[in-house]
């Protein structure tokens, strides 16, 4: 799968944008359904280590699609979000939302951009026997893009994207079991981030044993 560098870059802007995972969809040209043109946020509920989409407004951004003349394989089968850290592979959740959302399209790909630039790509087949195989991701600047517009990227950030705080479990119990005492995944990536280069030109691809968290 490719990325233009004006997706890529935004995809960048908006997982460095707040404390948060975030999560989107990818629009792909309509002769090449594995070149990723631009990478579009739906209203969010985010913490750390989650994005929740808002069913209302998925439905509303497929609407504006089709209006847009878009089929749904430009704009309903490439699943992107990001990752605090430096760890990209997907999580049980990624899983369990993947197979069922995405469950009953042909063909979908979840991809993951972490924090630190590592990624995770995955291609799954739902017809025929079906079957999924990691794919490799690279930016390329051969397609035309546009301007990037890192002011519109944040207004973006502003209107669909809801930090919630995570809250230590002890202090929930008699509420909720979803919450989890999670450790600042970011306190030790602020020196990272300073030194994180926007544009990179080439995405490499991931360990499963170099993980750490
Ligand atoms: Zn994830």
């Amino acid at each position: 799968m490719r990325f233009n560098p004006f997706a890529w870059a935004k995809l960048k802007f908006l997982c460095h944008a707040g404390d948060s995972e975030i999560g989107g969809f990818g629009i792909t040209s309509r002769d090449d359904l594995l070149l990723v043109e631009d990478f579009v946020t739906v209203k969010q509920s985010t913490t750390a280590i989650s994005v929740k989409f808002d069913d209302v407004a998925v439905a509303e951004f497929f609407e504006d699609q089709v209006d847009a003349d878009r089929m749904p394989e430009q704009f309903a089968r490439i699943w992107l979000h990001t990752h605090p850290g430096d760890c990209p592979n997907p999580s049980s959740t990624d899983e369990v939302t993947f197979a069922r959302v995405f469950g009953n399209c042909d063909w979908a790909i979840m991809f993951i951009l972490a924090r630190g630039g590592q990624t995770y790509c995955r291609l799954r087949f739902n017809s025929g026997p079906g079957g999924s195989m990691n794919i490799p991701v690279a930016v390329d600047f051969y397609t035309s893009f546009a301007a990037s517009d890192h002011t519109a990227w944040q207004k973006e950030h502003k209107r669909n994207v809801t930090i919630e705080p995570l809250v230590p479990r002890n202090r929930l119990l008699a509420q909720s079991d979803d919450w989890d005492l999670v450790e600042d995944p970011f306190a030790n990536e602020v020196e990272a981030l300073l030194e994180d280069d926007m544009f990179e030109f080439e995405v490499e691809s991931w360990e499963d044993d170099q993980c750490r968290i």
